[in-house]
C-alpha cells in the first residue's frame, strides 16, 4: 500500500461489483438490472432538465421528488430521505445509526455483499446471524434476550442473493424486541412481489425502509435511492448528508426520479411482466434439472445436482452470457440468475442446453 493512504484504508475490503463487460451479443444476467427499461416520461423529463438552469445547483431538499415518493407511500414528506443511490444511503445509514460505541451490527451470514464492506469502512463490528439451512431467516435468534444490545439489524427483504422473503409479521416483531436498535429494511427487490415494511413504520420509530430506483423503476444509471422512516429518524440522516453532500441528486436526476415515480402505470405493467418472466424461467431451469429457491426477487437462485456452478458460468460466458457466481461458503454451488425478458430466458436455456449436455 501507499505509504501516503491514511491509516485505515489498507483494511479495507472494496466490495467487487458484477462484471460490466464488453462483449458481443452480451447478455447481461449478472447484476440484476432491470430489461425493460426506464418509462419515455423518464427520458422525456430528464430531456428538458437539460437547460441553462444546468448553472444553478439542484434543490438541496430535493423536494418535488420527495412529495412524490411521499404521496406513493401515503406519507408526509419529513419521513422521506433521498440520496445517490440506496448504496449512498445505506452508507449514511451506517454514519447515522450503527456507530454506537462498539454495540455490534446483526446481519445475516449470507446476506448484500456490500454490508461487510461498510462494516470495515465505519469500523462497525459485524455479528452475522447464521441463516437456517433453507436460506430463511431464523426470527427466534434476532428477538431473544442478551447482553450487549446490537447498535441496528440489517436485513435485505427480499434477501439477496436467495431471493427469499421475510413477512412482515417477523419484521414487526424484530422492531418491537429491539426497541434501542435501528431495525434497517433494504427493500431493494421489495416490488417484484414481496411486501414493504413501509406500512409498518408508524408502529416503530426504530424502523427504518430503504428502496432503490435502479431494479423495479429500471434507472440503476442514474443512482437514486430512498429511506422512509419517522421525522425523527429520518433527521439522523439529513444531518449525515449535509455533513458530507448537500447536493447528491443533480437536477436531469431530480428530474428523472420524480417522472419514475409518478409513472405507476408504467412500473406496474413492468413488474408484473418481469414477475411473469421469472415464474416461467424458474419452471424451465428445474425442466433443466435445476433446484431453485423461491424468489420474491428479479433473479433466481438456483443450482444443479450434477454440475459445478463455476463450470456452468464459464461455459455461459463463452456463449456471450454472464450471470453471476459467488464462492463464498454455503452458497459456492448456486448461481444468481438475473431474470430477462421472455426471449432472453429462452437464449439462456437455450445455451444452458449445450453447456449441460457437454
Ligand atoms: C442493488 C442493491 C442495492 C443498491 O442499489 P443502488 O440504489 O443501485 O445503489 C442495495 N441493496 C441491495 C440488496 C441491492 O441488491
Amino acid at each position: 500500500m501507499n505509504s501516503l493512504f491514511s491509516d485505515h484504508v489498507a483494511a479495507l475490503q472494496p466490495y467487487v461489483p458484477g462484471e460490466q463487460a464488453r462483449l458481443p451479443n452480451l447478455l447481461k444476467l449478472n447484476t440484476n438490472e432491470n430489461p425493460w427499461g426506464p418509462s419515455l416520461r423518464v427520458l422525456e423529463a430528464m430531456r428538458a432538465a437539460i437547460s441553462d438552469d444546468l448553472r444553478l445547483y439542484p434543490d438541496h431538499q430535493a423536494l418535488g421528488l420527495r412529495r412524490a415518493i411521499a404521496r406513493r407511500h401515503d406519507m408526509d414528506v419529513d419521513q422521506v430521505f433521498v440520496g445517490n443511490g440506496s448504496d449512498e444511503i445505506l452508507a449514511h445509514v451506517f454514519s447515522a445509526f450503527f456507530l454506537r460505541s462498539g454495540r455490534p451490527l446483526w446481519l445475516p451470514d449470507i446476506s448484500y455483499g456490500f454490508y461487510p464492506t461498510w462494516c470495515r469502512l465505519y469500523g462497525v463490528p459485524a455479528h452475522p446471524m447464521a441463516l437456517a439451512d433453507d436460506f430463511s431467516v431464523q426470527v427466534a435468534d434476532y428477538v431473544r434476550e442478551v447482553e450487549v444490545e446490537p447498535c441496528g439489524i440489517l436485513l435485505a427483504n427480499p434477501n439477496a442473493p436467495t431471493g427469499l422473503a421475510l413477512g412482515l409479521d417477523d419484521i414487526a416483531r424484530i422492531a418491537a424486541a429491539r426497541p434501542d436498535s435501528t431495525v434497517v429494511i433494504d427493500e431493494a427487490y421489495v416490488d417484484f412481489g414481496a411486501e414493504s415494511a413501509a406500512s409498518l413504520i408508524a408502529d416503530f420509530r426504530n424502523l427504518l425502509v430503504v428502496h432503490t430506483l435502479s431494479k423495479s423503476r429500471s434507472l440503476a444509471g442514474l443512482r437514486v435511492g430512498y429511506a422512509l422512516g419517522q421525522p425523527d429518524l429520518i433527521a439522523g440522516l439529513v444531518r449525515i448528508k449535509d455533513s458530507f453532500n448537500s447536493y447528491p441528486l443533480d437536477r436531469v436526476a431530480l428530474a428523472g426520479a420524480q417522472a419514475a415515480i409518478e409513472d405507476e402505470a408504467w412500473f406496474e405493467r413492468t413488474c408484473q411482466a418481469l414477475i411473469a418472466a421469472r415464474e416461467q424461467l424458474a419452471l424451465d431451469l428445474q425442466a433443466l434439472g435445476f433446484e431453485c429457491l423461491p424468489s420474491k426477487a428479479n433473479f433466481i437462485f438456483a443450482f444443479h445436482p450434477h454440475h459445478r456452478a463455476a463450470d456452468i458460468a464459464a461455459g455461459l460466458r463463452d456463449q456471450g452470457i454472464l450471470v453471476r457466481h459467488f464462492s463464498t461458503p454455503r452458497i459456492d454451488r448456486f448461481l444468481r440468475i438475473t431474470v430477462g425478458t421472455p426471449e432472453q430466458c429462452a437464449r439462456l436455456c437455450k445455451a444452458l442446453g449445450v453447456v449441460l449436455a457437454r
